[in-house]
């Protein structure tokens, strides 16, 4: 294709902006198409691993967002469910930088999305805009606007209306399991929850995690139960605080502690999806959680929703024909998408194995374990330089 395509990105969360940010960087003008009147992100926490890290390095966006992150001391710190007993934790201070070349650090979601936001010119965003069906390249919106495109990415979220328009791709179904959320002021937090560290307390059919964010001044709280008969899959869902402490009953004091400090907390219901096996028809292909939610026991979404983005305009800026360039992202992209999201999978299972021979087993593996260095195929990959 000799003069540059029309690219619609449908969705203003993390992915579509990312997306938005690095086909810029390319030379290729976008248009992102979000649905709310206004940015913004629930108010939540989230990882930024080493891959993650390096991309908004190379976006030139990292450095703002040390303002706020928090660098990690310590990572991958798991707690015995009843008293807190250490079983395994990973000192980050030195060694993730000098293995990957960039520290692991803790932010607020919304810091995320505005640092993102700064990549990417004020006028490729139309907001209030919720697409509500997509034919080929074309977008047909709720107010009636219509809108053709040489490329359409869908990074509308794992609710995508875009998938939708595969005719083969099946929607995510509940997964038996929900989360609790709360950001709880660092000031009333209990003190192992206020130090630089990621810390996973492991119980019976129930983990909770909790690290500070917002330049330590909160704690950001999630936590995995059964989800019963809950099936609300939205940020902005809540349940009562009673509810909270009765799936941790029992648990460490300091843990109950930390979750009254909360307040009422967010409950949603997590999705599964199998891996898709095509992200890409004709001129229109998926992106972040819409071409591959995943459960976040890896930490891992948002980091690969913006994987899936540098990876992306690149392929697009090859001067390749769209249909050939989406072919190449999807090419690149799935299998180690597909992988994680069949390794955060696993982790369900091992991370909520009731008392017993297999989670003493579990635990005496824990001791030995590197997950630092276990987990280099995710954080030391470096998504701006594949040669997809
Ligand atoms: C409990 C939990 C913890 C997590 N922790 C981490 C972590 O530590 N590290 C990490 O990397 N990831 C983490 N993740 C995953 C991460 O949050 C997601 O993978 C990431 O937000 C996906 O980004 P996205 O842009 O694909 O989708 P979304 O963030 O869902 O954004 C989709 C956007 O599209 C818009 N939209 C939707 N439909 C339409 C429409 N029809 N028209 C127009 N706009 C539309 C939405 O308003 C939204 O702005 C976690 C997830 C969960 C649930």
């Amino acid at each position: 294709m000799t003069s540059k395509p029309v690219i619609a990105v449908v969705g203003g969360g993390i992915g579509g902006l990312a997306a938005a940010a690095f086909l810029h960087r390319a030379g290729l003008p976008c248009t992102v198409y979000e649905q709310a009147k206004e940015l913004k992100e629930v108010g939540a926490g989230l990882v930024l691993a080493p891959n993650l890290a390096r991309l908004l390095r190379q976006l030139g966006v990292l450095e703002a967002m040390t303002a706020t992150a928090v660098r990690l001391d310590v990572g991958w710190e798991f707690r015995r469910w009843q008293d807190g007993t250490v079983l395994s934790a990973e000192d980050l201070r030195e060694s993730c930088a000098d293995l990957y070349g960039e520290h692991t650090y803790t932010a607020h979601r919304a810091d995320l999305l505005a640092a993102l936001a700064s990549a990417v010119p004020p006028s490729a965003l139309r907001l209030g805009k919720r697409c509500v069906s997509v034919t080929d390249g074309t977008l047909r919106f709720e107010d009636g606007e219509r809108v053709t495109a040489d490329v359409v990415i869908g990074a509308d979220g794992v609710h995508s209306v875009v998938r939708a328009a595969f005719v083969e791709a099946a929607a995510p179904v509940y997964s038996g399991l929900c989360a609790f959320r709360a950001l709880v002021p660092a000031s009333s937090a209990p003190e192992p929850a206020r130090r630089p560290a990621q810390t996973l307390w492991i119980g019976p059919g129930h983990h909770l995690v909790h690290y500070p964010i917002s330049a330590g001044k909160l704690v950001n709280v999630v936590a995995f139960a059964p989800a019963g008969g809950y099936e609300t899959e939205s940020w902005t869902a809540t349940a009562s605080l009673e509810e909270f402490l009765a799936e941790f009953e029992g648990w460490d004091p300091r843990l109950r502690e930390l979750i009254r400090a909360g307040g009422r907390p967010g409950r949603w219901a997590l999705l599964d999806q199998a891996p898709l096996r095509r992200w890409s028809h004709g001129p229109v292909t998926l992106l972040g959680d819409a071409a591959h939610p995943m459960f976040p026991f890896f930490g891992q979404g948002a980091a690969q929703s913006v994987e899936d983005a540098a990876v992306l305009a690149r392929c697009l800026a090859s001067g390749a024909e769209p249909a050939e360039a989406l072919r190449r992202y999807e090419a690149v992209r799935m299998p180690r998408t597909t992988r994680l999201q069949e390794a955060s999978h696993g982790r369900a299972h091992v991370n909520h194995l009731p008392d017993g021979p297999e989670q003493r087993a579990r635990d005496a593996a824990f001791a030995g374990r590197d997950p630092l260095r276990d987990n280099g195929w995710i954080y030391g990959y470096d998504a701006g330089s594949d040669p997809g």
